[in-house]
């Protein structure tokens, strides 16, 4: 079972599905005012992980993301390229799920739209109102009174001392400092437009808080097992969220809360407010793929801060095209086509797969090991590595059969189904395309040889080694293999 650092209890614990069945999973999604960052996408990706390694474990999940398609950011953009919200926001929308899918991140059963829930949020506030924890101002807004709810600022550690008395923020994001009473309704103003619902409380639209509120109950029911998100949503976001569904319904609003560390550069948090950030979109043109992005945000523990550059992004494409090449040459002493279907239960083992099946068993338990305690992807990668080397060895005397490199392809897509890597560089067709290059690059190095340019040759060789290929001369000719 996994065991997962738990913020609200500040400590490990197991996560449970409570029903039995399905762990019901709910992250915050994007705003989908722009293109989503690379920063984005580590929380997004270790979300992903995050279900995998559940289902690794045997537990169905059920993941809801939201889409935020209405707050301060999304209206100001809609009037700036001068359409209506819907049509700007459905273009980033679509583009988020595009990019999603280019990093391999499994899709959410669900993903809500805010806008197609504002009649659950006006029933959230009403109750908020009856429980006397919310109140109208003159205004026709609604705000939540942070003082009448006991448990606010266990989430984040803040002291109730620290709250301003009576003061409000209308902001949806704001710091601990100017902790206050939040808007859980807008009443309409002129910087609205046509951006408005009618309700009880006048015309005007629900708080960002809210949203993920009232979104993630009706779909998954109160309390859930898993609530998901950057750190910096800790607060005020996934305080106020708490504040709202607990201060509603005196029930916990989820079980377990996971949070991951922020992707940084040059030390400080990539953000679109930074002017510090890239786009996936930036990042895919500069000429890098999908997986090594994938990989680089793979590498570094999710409760540990990752300093993002783009040497470290080159050294997770020097690993990512190691690995497809391992796998390649697997394919090859397996005699196996890339999309080929194979069962462990299919290849009889004997005496000579012996080394390849312990190698092979003991790398598939450690990589479930480390991932079940508290996701350690950092040291999942280092697993895959070490059966990478060991498989090495046995090539290098020899002992590696067939079957052995069957095994060793199981193994790769046991640890594959966590680490999501192989299908983003199948659909690059990395393998072939590096083969057919290094096959390409030999031949230059053939031809160079023959006119006795050594110093080209020995050039060609070491842009080969750059690529994680090792070219050997062997009494029957040049042969390569992974470095
Ligand atoms: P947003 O679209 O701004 O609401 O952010 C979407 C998700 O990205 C949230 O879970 C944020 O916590 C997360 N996020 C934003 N910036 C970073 C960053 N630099 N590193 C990691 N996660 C981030
Ligand atoms: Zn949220």
């Amino acid at each position: 079972m996994l065991q997962l650092f738990d913020t609200l209890s500040r400590k490990k614990k197991p996560l449970k599905a409570a029903d039995g069945k399905s762990v019901r999973f709910y992250a915050c999604g994007p705003t989908v005012y722009d293109y989503a960052h690379i920063g984005n996408f580590r929380t997004f990706v270790f979300e992903d992980v995050l279900r995998r390694t559940i289902e690794l474990s045997g537990t169905p999940v059920n993941h809801v993301m939201n889409i935020t398609d209405v707050d301060d950011k999304t209206i100001a953009g809609a009037q700036k390229a001068g359409v209506p919200l819907k049509d700007f926001t459905q273009g980033f929308e679509h583009a988020f799920f595009e990019d999603l899918a280019r990093l391999g991140i499994k899709k959410p059963h669900h993903t809500p739209r805010a806008t197609e829930h504002v009649g659950a949020m006006i029933e959230l506030i009403r109750a908020l109102i009856a429980k006397g924890v919310a109140y109208k101002t003159a205004d026709g807004s609604v705000y939540y009174s942070v003082k009448s709810f006991k448990h606010y600022g266990r989430l984040s550690g803040l002291k109730m001392d620290e709250l301003r008395a009576g003061a409000r923020v209308e902001n949806d994001n704001y710091d601990k400092d100017n902790a206050s009473d939040f808007a859980l309704w807008k009443a309409h103003d002129a910087g609205d437009g046509e951006v408005g619902w009618d309700s009880p409380f006048g015309k005007g639209r629900p708080g960002w808080h809210l949203e993920c509120s009232a979104m993630s109950t009706q779909y998954l029911g109160q309390p859930f097992d898993l609530h998901a998100g950057g750190v910096d949503l800790i607060f005020p976001h996934h305080e106020n969220e708490i504040a709202q569904s607990e201060g509603a319904s005196g029930k916990p609003l989820a079980l377990h809360w996971a949070h991951c560390e922020h992707l940084l550069v040059d030390g400080r948090k990539m953000s679109k407010s930074l002017g510090n950030f890239f786009t996936l979109r930036d990042v895919l043109a500069r000429g890098h793929s999908p997986a090594a992005v994938r990989w680089l945000l793979l590498a570094g523990h999710y409760r540990t801060q990752l300093n993002f550059t783009f040497e470290s992004l080159e050294a997770a494409e020097g690993s990512v095209k190691r690995l497809a090449l391992f796998r390649t040459q697997m394919l090859e002493l397996a005699k196996l086509k890339p999309d080929y279907k194979l069962t462990s239960a299919k290849i009889e083992v004997g005496t000579d797969e012996k080394a390849a099946q312990t190698a092979c068993s003991a790398a598939e338990k450690a990589f479930d090991a480390v991932l079940f305690d508290d996701l350690n992807t950092p040291q999942a990668i280092a697993v895959v590595f070490e059966l990478v080397s060991e498989t090495n060895k046995l090539l290098a005397t020899g002992s590696l059969s067939e079957k052995s490199a069957m095994l060793v392809l199981l193994a790769l897509e046991h640890f594959d189904h966590v680490l999501g890597i192989f299908p983003l560089m199948e659909e690059k067709k990395l393998p072939a395309d590096l083969r057919k290059w290094v096959e390409e690059k030999m031949a230059q190095r053939e031809a160079a040889r023959k006119a006795k340019d050594f110093k080209l040759a020995d050039k060609i060789r070491e842009e080969l080694l750059e690529h994680g290929v090792l070219l050997q001369d062997t009494p029957s000719g040049p042969k390569w293999s992974p470095a």
